[in-house]
């Protein structure tokens, strides 16, 4: 009997089934290779939802952490600490923001964004308390918290979950006359994934994000880029957002902000709105602790010193032409920027994501009929041409 076995039984006993994963255990990570606890080697296709784009166990980032862990690893914010400021200065020279508010979670800090984004309309535009508006997307995804499920488009993300929190609006994703006609007197925020990751790696008409920034501009509301997944490089450019060099007012970023050390989000805007915030209106006990700011600056710099972005970009474009190569009765359609591809089949993705498996590959259906491959950006030509040949094996 494979150790496995043994694992997976001690989950299903004993872990809450609020997952569905493959029956993969695994023991050891290194770079885009995972193993698991019988011995067999995988190419890492996920990357943990794109929080591990630095690689898996980088030890540049491993270093920084076991360092930051031998001084201090948490003050609270009723001290300050020597890695806070520092970081937030290395994300404001790299970003371009003024400021920025550190969280842990990614949900935290839509969260949190959305705190900014009503505090900012509420002290410029003229809304009663209780009144402000923020615009979402169909197919959104920005988290498991009971206000972000509260205005998620999909059902299993809130049966059962509610009364929810009330003040937003949906639109259709990518939908600019849909956009314009849900802005009113009391719309504070347009809240938007550049690309929807869990939606399927959904990407909107080009154009979209630059005219419904122009749109909010004109109209005084915030646009807000959840990028906590499609940031840091994912898509071949720093920001999702910047392929239509589009500057967000609020950017919100997480995943691989700690490169899969610990968890480390953070909220990006210029002092006009990050500003406003006052002692006590806001806080997290573990937000902006050293040994997070510590890692997350580790990260930064293995994101930018070793050319990920520049990689993702170039094998990005490369996986794409070979996938869209690929003679298959059961692919309909292959989008994506970057390392970041959703493959649609005519068929339940599922199976062919287990017969990868079998082949050394983990990568997870979304949605019912999508594979998405996001391999960490460390990835270099070989191991990608061996993940290509694999795929094609499956698919054809
Ligand atoms: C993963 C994700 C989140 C939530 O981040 P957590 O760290 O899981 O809370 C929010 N928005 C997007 C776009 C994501 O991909």
């Amino acid at each position: 009997m494979s150790q496995s076995t043994t694992f997976i039984e001690l989950d299903d006993t004993y872990s809450a089934h609020n997952y569905h994963p493959l029956d993969v255990v695994v023991a050891e990570a290194e770079g885009v290779w995972v193993t698991d606890v019988d011995g067999k080697r995988y190419l890492d296709c996920l990357s943990a939802y794109s929080a591990v784009n630095q690689g898996h166990c980088n030890p540049k980032i491993r270093d920084a952490m076991l360092a930051q862990m031998n001084r201090v690893t948490l003050t609270s914010r009723a001290f300050r600490n020597d890695q806070m400021g520092p970081f937030s200065k290395q994300l404001s020279d790299i970003t371009g923001y003024e400021m920025s508010l550190l969280m842990n979670t990614g949900a935290e800090a839509v969260e949190t964004a959305i705190k900014a984004a009503r505090k900012w309309g509420y002290n410029n535009k003229p809304i009663a308390q209780g009144d402000a508006e923020i615009i979402v997307c169909s197919g959104n995804f920005h988290g498991r918290t009971t206000t972000i499920v509260g205005f998620s488009s999909e059902a299993s993300y809130k049966q059962d979950f509610g009364p929810f929190t009330p003040g937003f609006v949906e639109v259709p994703y990518g939908d600019i006359e849909a956009l314009a006609a849900a802005i009113t007197p009391n719309t504070v925020g347009f809240l938007i994934e550049p690309i929807q990751g869990e939606g399927g790696v959904i990407i909107p008409q080009e154009g979209f994000l630059a005219e419904a920034k122009q749109l909010c501009a004109d109209n005084q509301v915030l646009f807000i880029a959840d990028e906590i997944q499609s940031g840091l490089g994912r898509t071949g450019k720093m920001f999702a957002c910047d392929h239509e060099d589009v500057r967000a007012d609020i950017v919100i970023i997480g995943k691989a902000l700690s490169g899969g050390f610990y968890p480390v989000s953070a909220v990006l805007a210029d002092k006009s709105i990050l500003g406003l915030f006052q002692p006590g209106d806001h806080g997290s006990t573990y937000g902006g602790n050293p040994l997070g700011a510590a890692v997350g600056m580790a990260a930064m710099n293995v994101l930018i010193e070793d050319g990920l972005v520049q990689n993702s970009a170039e094998l990005g474009t490369y996986l794409k032409g070979r996938l869209e190569r690929i003679e298959s009765d059961h692919v309909t359609e292959i989008r994506g920027k970057g390392l970041w591809i959703g493959m649609e089949l005519n068929t339940a993705a599922r199976p062919f994501c287990e017969a990868l498996q079998k082949r050394g590959i983990l990568c997870k259906e979304t949605h019912y009929n999508v594979i998405r491959f996001a391999p960490p950006l460390v990835i270099q030509k070989p191991d990608l041409d061996w993940m290509i040949g694999e795929i094609e094996a499956v698919l054809s």
